[in-house]
């Protein structure tokens, strides 16, 4: 980790990661943790087909992702999932069924942030109407034997993929 120069609490230079994700000031005795930020994703899935986002902004530019995003302060992972359906899709599809989780980085203005990606399955009976925001620039519905690796954007999905095929499957 190397975005930060100088402590945010003396500002001295030279300040230690010494971890992988404590930043600690050798003057003043500052310690600042960037622990694991949790996320969510929702795998909407409809017939043998999950609904995936075409990133419009980096990282993951024109790649591919699902819906979901950052958990909030005080925010529970099924109320974030909510959330970020309705920001992304304006869709509202109730609770889904938790799957399984996976590591992810996620590269940001500089720095490398580490997240665990929470998935939850939603069942769908037909192709719902959504409205996307400005964070994707198209809604795809694809087989997850259909995608390669390389067309994911993030770790955490090609981690994920041979469950989401798994789960076609049963
Ligand atoms: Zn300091």
């Amino acid at each position: 980790m190397h975005w930060a120069r100088y402590c945010a609490a003396c500002g001295a230079p030279g300040i230690a990661c010494t971890d992988g994700r404590r930043l600690d000031c050798a003057r003043c005795g500052f310690e600042f943790y960037q622990n694991v930020a949790t996320a969510v994703s929702a795998v909407l899935r409809h017939q043998g087909q999950i609904a995936w986002l075409v990133r419009a902004r980096e990282p993951g530019l024109g790649l591919l992702d699902l819906p979901g995003g950052f958990v909030d302060p005080d925010e529970d992972l099924e109320a974030a999932l909510a959330r970020e359906l309705r920001e992304e899709l304006a869709l509202d599809v109730g609770r889904g069924r938790y799957l399984f989780s996976a590591p992810n980085h996620y590269p940001y203005a500089g720095v490398r942030y580490h997240t665990l990606d929470a998935y939850f399955a939603f069942e769908l009976g037909s192709r719902p109407q959504v409205s996307l925001n400005d964070e994707a620039r198209a809604l795809r519905w694809l087989s997850p034997h259909e995608i390669q690796p390389d067309r994911l954007a993030f770790d955490s999905l090609r981690t994920a993929l041979p469950q989401l095929q798994a789960l076609e499957n049963s």
